[in-house]
């Protein structure tokens, strides 16, 4: 039995990165998945070999394996193979890729009888000031609901679902594939420990459809980005009259042009003038709610830090809000003309000494050091 090159099946590169190899993965899985092409015996070939591909390729060790002595790199029959055991987890690959879409736990689970559905994840995007003072956003969400026609059970109403014969209704075989001795999920059931004869016409037999939903989604002030909201029981529907799972909703702070956050503390940057820095000066500063006034002491240098306190975010898990952090920048006045210029000379000429310059003396204090002790 020849195999095809991994990385042909694949359509990829030899040089391919772990994010495209996936992506190309997926789209093949997608195209031939066994849910999408019923009674397909190409399609299924073609999906258990783009897995298995996927299998070696995905995993550092057995590429590496693969690159340097091709299929007898990864076969259990070849001498010195080294890679026994272990087994692939068909469903921590499939988890895995289709997460986004289906959620993580195993579809197409080992038996029949009432299973759980899938949790789904959906990131929310949300501005900084929507993170700040909680929103309620709509989103939607593609999911699977049970058939109403069939009740989920997939078989038409009045007719049941019978044991399959080729797994004896445990929804799995063990197949070898390769050096893979695994349990693979029935072909003849597709998982389901069960036949359909005659299946309900309005699902086809899956016993569940694919609709979009729209959710209103309450999300509470404070939060930041990696929290998330469980919202339970709006996940993928049970199959089999099991309970649906939940979806939880990932939060992800878009960026500021102003703030930047660290936890419940927010930092910006204030640009003054050499004269406010030198003389003192007042400056109103943005905050999330409104303008307040920021003094400036005289002779502040640039990179200073003030503290408006109770001005930062207050944290989605209770207790006070954070500080505002303003760093102040001294600016180099631009574009001065002939006049300016001349007062800047002029201005240059009545400093006398190093006493103006604190950070200048130092500075050349510090040179001076250095070059003695070389
Ligand atoms: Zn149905
Ligand atoms: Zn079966």
């Amino acid at each position: 039995m020849s195999k095809r090159d991994y990385y042909e099946v694949l359509g990829v590169s030899r040089d391919v990165d772990g994010k495209e190899l996936k992506k190309a993965y997926r789209k093949l899985a997608m195209k031939y998945h066994p849910d999408r092409n019923p009674d397909d015996k190409d399609a299924d070939e073609k999906f258990k070999e783009a897995t298995e591909a996927y299998e070696i390729l995905g995993d550092e060790q057995k590429r590496a394996a693969y690159d340097q002595y091709g299929h007898a790199g990864v076969d259990p029959n070849a001498a010195g193979g080294g890679f026994g055991g272990g087994g692939a987890n068909f469903s921590d690959i499939f988890g895995d890729v289709f997460g986004d879409i289906f959620g993580g736990g195993g579809r197409g689970g080992s038996r029949g009888g009432p299973q759980r559905g899938s949790d789904l994840r959906y990131t929310m995007e949300l501005s900084l000031e929507e993170a700040v003072r909680g929103v309620e956003k709509k989103i939607r969400v593609p999911t699977l609901v049970s058939c109403e026609t069939c009740d989920g059970s997939g078989a038409k109403p009045g007719t049941s679902p019978k044991t399959c014969t080729t797994c004896q209704g445990s929804g799995q075989i063990r197949m070898q594939q390769g050096f893979f001795a695994v349990q693979q999920t029935c072909p003849s059931c597709r998982g389901q420990g069960t036949i359909i004869e005659d299946p309900c016409t309005s699902c086809h037999g899956r016993g569940v459809k694919e609709e979009t939903k729209t959710l209103s989604v309450k999300i509470p002030a404070g939060v930041d980005t990696g929290d998330r909201i469980r919202l339970s029981g709006e996940g993928e529907a049970g199959a089999m009259g099991g309970p649906a799972g939940d979806l939880y909703v990932q939060v992800a702070v878009k960026e500021h042009h102003l703030f930047q956050r660290d936890g419940r503390n927010l930092y910006c940057e204030v640009p003054i003038s050499i004269v406010d820095a030198a003389l003192g000066g007042e400056m109103e500063i943005p905050t999330l709610d409104g303008r307040v006034k920021l003094r400036i002491p005289e002779e502040t240098q640039s990179g200073k830090m003030f503290r408006l306190r109770g001005k930062g975010v207050a944290p989605v898990r209770g207790g006070a809000p954070g500080d505002l952090m303003c760093r102040v920048q001294v600016e180099t006045p631009v574009k001065l003309n002939n006049d300016q210029k001349e007062l800047l000379r002029q201005f240059q000429a009545s400093l006398k000494g190093e006493k103006h310059s604190p950070n200048t003396k130092s500075w050349f204090d510090g040179v001076k050091k250095f070059f003695e002790d070389i």
